[in-house]
């Protein structure tokens, strides 16, 4: 019975190839199709659902139900068992449609006949492009082999419409991504730019779906897979027995890339017909479909390893390696699901933009975006599916809008928008020289963060007083192996060069957290975040920080030197560091290196408890410069890299508001001097607020200068210090409403 089922199987295969070969109409092809499926199957009905957009599929053509209803009839995903086949992306197979759960009446079709329903998902590479479904009027279950059949059907009618068999004038039937398509995230950094699509990892394209010779396809799955394992064993053997981590995920792909059901389930696919590609396919999509379903992070984890063994052997397949060979495009804006910062800092200022499908606000990656001043939307679901390299793309990065392909109504507006963006940067620039004073006289100083050598040309330009915060890691991120001294103190040299006597605060390497080096182990700690990071490597392994320490004073080399330890979260972790600088500074001495002509050295505010410190810190310590990224994730307890969770809370809060002008008096007190280096501190709103409650120095990403300095100028802080006030005083929960209320009456 399998056997002759095998064999039905290819036959069907090798005629829906014959019925594609043809000159034809996408419609015509799609209605022979769906008779052919039908004949084969010996259904009375055969249909085919195409998504017409998102949410909605739509009847495209069938055989057997009322050819009336065919582009009339649609449904909502998840309505009927056709919803519930793509929402879930599984099989419904039931002798008794009409009784079954979610079962939806469409009186149009004359579907009413018929008992016995079997719809798989019309699927590939993770995306759903619709539901095969067969009907007939005998009530009876479909056996595992026909499910299996139309299971490798629904397989290449995906790869074929991928292709573009079936375009035709209808909605749901348009060449796919081909139409305008717009997608809506969140802003992780200011900014709008247009060009082109880069994809971080281009898709495969499969295209033969139908292979004639079974034996020719087994034996290239079977040397491709081959090549997979050689791979694969290559890659444990360079891990060595070092990095434990690593060694696990390997020998996880190990073990699937070794897995007979595996390879048996491909081999099926294939005896059923498939090519290798659309078998490997085939088996990526039913484990997608599950990965869906698990909760279980280990199993995800594992399945997603399987995901990615599928993807190396569809590269191997295809000869389509992770280089294309395809040539980056002018203006390149990056596609991608997620990225680290050190794999964005290779791309560097190439790119004209950025666009995530997951990310973060608050993670690194974002941070290196906006130190590089690219537009980035992260969480813009779905795009990395539906752009392919070199589409036309507009990055709206003020309203965390993405347009894919747009048409000309919104490409023209697209432009207004950024030759007032452009008008904008004018303005600012004119009133880069004059001081971030306020109406009713407050002066701030405003500096700028940075961490990359190309960063420090923007310091003369962008109005800054100097760097409030240099970022070592950055440096220590894009490479692949750790800096040597003699490195370093060029590097830190040419900062200060650059700075023209400005003053620049260097902090100490802040690596862990989402920050891992690759070149060195990574920690298997259950929150990294809260974990070995920052000053507390430092202080567990000083040989690098001393050697970063020696590096900064020959930098320096006689000018002075101003150095921040992040992460410090009580005063004896300050004083065993400054008891480091005071002994490297001595044996530099002996040396007979030159010593910078002043130290200062402070540390960096981002967990409450320093808030909270003894007074005798605040008296010891030179300068305190809150971190309020770090700071506001653990003082909300809300990860800063989990836009749910990071989205509930506003900077703005009361409670937060009142916390920092907590810290603001207590350094008043003790005569601390007090900056604010968060991303918060440029955000002109934000910025405004945290001048109102006393913070006389913000450093902000360079283009942020300028906004911030344009609002504060236009403030009179005595006036929303009084607001502020009253907002509390009605128990408002953000003062958020209240201010952005008076600055509209302000006409700000
Ligand atoms: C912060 O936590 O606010 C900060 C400036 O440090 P980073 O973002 O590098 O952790
Ligand atoms: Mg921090």
């Amino acid at each position: 019975m399998a056997e002759r089922l095998e064999t039905g199987s290819r036959k069907l295969l090798g005629r829906l190839r014959d019925a594609m070969a043809g000159d034809v109409a996408g419609q015509a092809r799609l209605d022979k199709i769906t008779s052919l499926i039908a004949d084969s199957m010996g259904c009375e009905v055969c249909s085919v659902y195409l998504f017409r957009d998102e949410d909605t599929l739509e009847l495209c053509a069938t055989e057997g139900l009322n050819q009336d209803a065919v582009h009339e009839t649609r449904m909502k995903l998840g309505e009927g068992l056709v919803g519930r086949v793509a929402r879930r992306r599984e099989v419904v197979n039931t002798p008794d449609a009409p009784q079954a759960k979610g079962f939806r009446y469409m009186p149009e079709t004359g579907e009413e006949v018929f008992s016995s329903f079997l719809g798989v998902p019309v699927q590939r590479l993770g995306d759903a492009l619709g539901v095969l479904v067969v009907q007939s009027r005998t009530a009876r279950e479909f056996s595992a082999d026909e499910v299996y059949a139309l299971e490798v059907v629904a397989m290449v009618v995906a790869e074929m419409t991928e292709l573009g068999a079936f375009v035709g004038d209808n909605a749901a039937m348009s060449a796919r991504h081909s139409q305008p398509a717009m997608f809506r995230g969140t802003v992780g950094q200011e900014g709008a730019a247009e060009g082109h699509v880069w994809l971080h990892e281009p898709r495969v394209v499969v295209t033969n779906p139908i292979a004639d010779d079974p034996v020719r396809e087994l034996e290239r799955l079977q040397g491709a897979v081959e090549q997979l394992r050689v791979g694969v064993d290559k890659m444990l053997e360079i891990a060595g027995s070092q990095d434990k981590d690593q060694q696990q995920v390997l020998e996880a792909y190990r073990m699937f890339a070794n897995s007979k059901g595996w390879m048996r389930r491909m081999e099926e696919a294939i005896s059923n017909g498939l090519s290798a590609e659309a078998a490997v396919e085939k088996e990526q999509s039913l484990a997608g479909a599950r990965m869906g379903k698990v909760t279980d992070s280990y199993l995800r984890e594992r399945l997603s390893d399987l995901d990615d063994l599928s993807n190396r052997l569809l590269r191997i397949l295809t000869g389509q390696g992770a280089d294309t060979g395809a040539e980056m495009p002018a203006n390149p804006i990056l596609i991608a699901r997620n990225i680290g910062p050190a794999e964005l800092l290779e791309y560097g200022r190439n790119l004209k933009g950025i666009v995530l499908e997951e990310g973060s606000v608050g993670s690194h990656a974002a941070i290196v975006a906006r130190a590089l001043a690219i537009p980035l939307v992260v969480h813009a679901s779905r795009i990395s599916t539906e752009a392919l390299n070199g589409d036309h793309i507009m990055v709206d990065g003020e309203q965390g809008m993405v347009h894919l392909r747009p048409d000309d109504s919104v490409v023209s507006a697209f432009r207004d928008k950024i030759a007032m963006l452009a008008a904008a940067q004018e303005r600012y620039a004119s009133i880069r020289d004059l001081p971030a004073e306020t109406l009713d006289g407050a002066v701030l100083s405003l500096q700028m963060n940075a961490g990359l050598m190309a960063d420090l040309p923007s310091l003369p330009n962008s109005g800054a007083d100097g760097v409030g915060l240099f970022r070592t890691e950055l440096q220590f991120l894009v490479r692949n192996q750790m800096p040597r001294r003699s490195e370093l103190v060029a590097l830190y040299a040419r900062v200060l060069d650059a700075a023209q006597g400005k003053r620049v605060i260097f902090r100490t390497l802040d690596i862990g957290s989402d920050k891992v080096l690759p070149y060195m182990k990574p920690n298997d700690e259950p929150n990294p975040a809260m974990g070995w990071r920052a000053i507390r490597v430092g202080l567990d392994k000083p040989g690098i920080m001393r050697m970063q320490l020696q590096a900064l004073i020959r930098a320096a080399n006689g000018r002075p030197l101003t150095v921040m330890f992040p992460f410090v979260a009580q005063l004896d972790e300050y004083r065993i560091a400054r008891r480091m600088v005071d002994k490297t500074l001595a044996a530099e001495e002996r040396l007979g290196h030159v010593l910078p002509s002043s130290i200062e050295i402070g540390t960096m505010l981002e967990t409450p408890s320093l808030a909270f410190a003894p007074y005798k810190f605040f008296e010891e310590v030179d300068f305190l410069s809150i971190g309020g990224n770090d700071l506001k994730q653990f003082f909300f307890a809300a990860d800063r890299e989990n836009e749910r969770v990071r989205r509930r809370y506003d900077t703005l809060n009361v409670s937060f508001l009142s916390f920092i002008e907590g810290i603001v008096e207590r350094c008043e007190m003790s005569g601390t001097p007090l900056s604010f280096c968060g991303e918060d501190a440029g955000r002109p709103v934000e910025a405004l607020c945290l001048a109102a409650i006393g913070l006389r120095s913000l450093s902000m990403r360079p283009a942020s200068v300028g906004p911030v300095k344009s609002l504060l100028r236009r403030a009179n802080l005595q006036d929303l210090r009084k607001v502020i006030a009253d907002a509390r005083h009605r128990g408002e929960m953000s003062v958020r409403p209240a201010v952005m209320e008076w600055l509209r009456s302000q006409g700000a």
